[in-house]
């Protein structure tokens, strides 16, 4: 295998190992015309009305829609992913998130009328939502389409510009989003895309950029949003997570087995909202136990659209998995399924590991493993599994399972979490209608449905005064005004509001 030079970066296969080919990384020194050419094309695309922005949004679709099945095939090859998860969970949510736009958008960024108080008789008030300008986003290899694609688009929508880093693992799934957006209405230099890595990504964070919405891991989130604070730049936050989910007794159980399977272990657990510890009601845990196992090891590994899972995308993260596998391992857990980490082979086919009799104080239970792993644990009480639960430094996703509805709901309003799933895993991210982002250190900020395309604008507040007026009461001279004030203050804000008093007053004021 081949890695990347200073000039490109080295697409490669990482089921195989193979080099596909090598992409033209970004020069540090071609940041400051790009932010030049973005602001440019900013104002045109800004001057569209937004029916005009959604029609290229609707190209857009019809484009990935034909052309589904070579995006996929992009996508698979970039991050050893199956097809049918390059289609299900990358290209769908992405096409569904652009339809939902050309149908909200202009209803998110309309004009909102609110409420004047009496106080301000005469006016009128409202807000409206204004392009913030240029905005960079960041994005991660796991899901490499959708996590550019939707913040991209948003971003758009509101009608900035928009530059893109795309992971520097998954470089031809960047160069297909540039390709995308040629044409179709979308002026040139809309979107640029700009390939390279972490001293590319720290260029472009200190360019100065009106916006910067990240996804990734905390580690490097922490370092953008110093950045972005010490020049005052809003961001937006999408960080890693440690998902629980919790099964009580009542669940279905044969359904949670395979959603705890499903939610482990999808994309080879490199999910940011994966299940990563398993809570068991102890009554029925020996039991669950067995079936997650047996759903496990039904799983087939390979590369073609019939199996079920195909590598893992980064030979780091195996090693982050080595490291936390062989702690737990070495401080007494057992390993129900998979192979030790010392009899692994070179490749990026893990095999899929359950692990029991471990605790909350191991790496493994605490830490984000984004990896084919899933810890188990027993719990006796609802209070015990609620307080293991919120026990790490992260909040994204949790999953609660029982027949007992409301019960189910009383944990899922107890969990720090930025989303639960009641029944089910993963899933509330697929509904554009639910706000999306973490709470704790899994992140700052919500997108996703029409809030998410509004905090790419300014929230800007008018009020507005007909101009005919002579004066305002609460402007100069103030000579003989305090005792009227008083009585208006009085009369408007006490106990028994008098409308009488009020007027009175008011008029009074006006003619001082
Ligand atoms: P990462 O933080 O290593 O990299 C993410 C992006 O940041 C890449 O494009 C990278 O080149 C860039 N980058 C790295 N250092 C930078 C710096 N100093 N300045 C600017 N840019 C920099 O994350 P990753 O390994 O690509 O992705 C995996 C992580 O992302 C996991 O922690 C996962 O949980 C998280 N994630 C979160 C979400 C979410 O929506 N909350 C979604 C997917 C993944």
């Amino acid at each position: 295998m081949q890695i990347s030079t200073a000039d490109t970066l080295a697409a490669i296969n990482p089921a195989t190992g193979e080099k596909m080919t090598e992409v033209k990384m970004t020069r540090v020194e071609e940041i400051k015309d790009i932010y030049v050419q973005s602001r440019e094309a900013q104002r045109d695309w800004a001057s569209k009305s937004i029916k005009d922005r959604m029609e290229s949004f609707r190209r857009l679709r019809l484009e990935m829609v034909d052309r589904m099945e070579e995006i996929a095939e992009v996508i698979s090859k970039s991050t050893g992913k199956v097809l049918t998860e390059a289609i299900t969970a990358d290209i769908m949510p992405t096409i569904d998130a652009i339809m939902h736009m050309e149908k909200y958008a202009e209803r998110g960024l309309k004009r909102k009328k609110v409420k004047t108080p009496l106080l301000l008789i005469g006016k009128k008030s409202y807000v409206e939502w204004m392009p913030r300008g240029t905005v960079l986003i960041i994005s991660p290899w796991n899901y490499p389409l959708n996590l550019a694609m939707v913040p991209v688009l948003s971003a758009l929508a509101g009608g900035n510009s928009v530059i893109l880093k795309p992971s520097e693992v998954t470089p031809l799934v960047g160069e297909i989003m540039a390709e995308l957006f040629r044409g179709k209405g979308f002026p040139l230099h809309i979107v640029q895309v700009v390939q390279g890595g972490r001293e590319v990504g720290e260029a472009l964070t200190s360019a100065g950029a009106d916006y910067i919405f990240f996804t990734g891991s905390v580690h490097t989130g922490k370092k953008i949003g110093e950045a972005a604070a010490r020049n005052l730049i809003p961001s937006t936050l999408e960080l890693g997570g440690k998902d629980p989910m919790i099964v009580f007794k009542d669940a279905n159980l044969e359904r949670a087995a395979k959603g705890a399977v499903w939610g482990a272990f999808t994309n080879s657990g490199q999910v940011c909202m994966s299940t990563e510890r398993l809570y068991v009601e102890q009554s029925v845990y020996q039991e669950f136990l067995q079936m997650i196992k047996k759903e496990t090891e039904r799983i087939k590994h390979g590369a073609s659209v019939d199996d079920d899972l195909g590598s893992m995308t980064s030979h780091s993260q195996k090693e982050i998995l080595r490291e936390q596998i062989t702690e737990a391992l070495s401080a007494g857990a057992i390993l129900e399924t998979g192979v030790h980490p010392e009899e692994w082979d070179e490749s990026l086919f893990l095999p899929l590991m359950i692990l029991t009799n471990v605790s909350p104080d191991m790496a493994i239970m605490k830490e984000e493993s984004f990896g084919p792993v899933l810890p188990i644990m027993a719990f006796e009480t609802m209070d015990e599994v609620i307080e293991l639960a919120n026990s790490t430094r992260y909040g994204l996703n949790a999953s609660v399972w029982s027949g007992d509805m409301e019960k189910a709901r009383m944990t899922a309003g107890r969990l720090l979490s930025g989303a639960v799933v009641i029944n089910d895993v993963i899933t509330s991210v697929a509904n554009h209608h639910l706000p999306f982002g973490g709470v704790k250190e899994s992140g700052i900020g919500r997108y996703h449905g029409e809030q998410g395309i509004q905090i790419f604008c300014h929230e800007k507040a008018v009020l507005e005064d007909s101009g005919k007026r002579r004066t305002e009461v609460q402007w100069f001279p103030y000579e003989g005004k305090y005792p009227l004030f008083i009585k208006l203050f009085k009369s408007y804000f006490g106990k028994r509001k008098n409308y009488l008093k009020f007027v009175d007053a008011y008029a009074r004021l006006l003619k001082k």
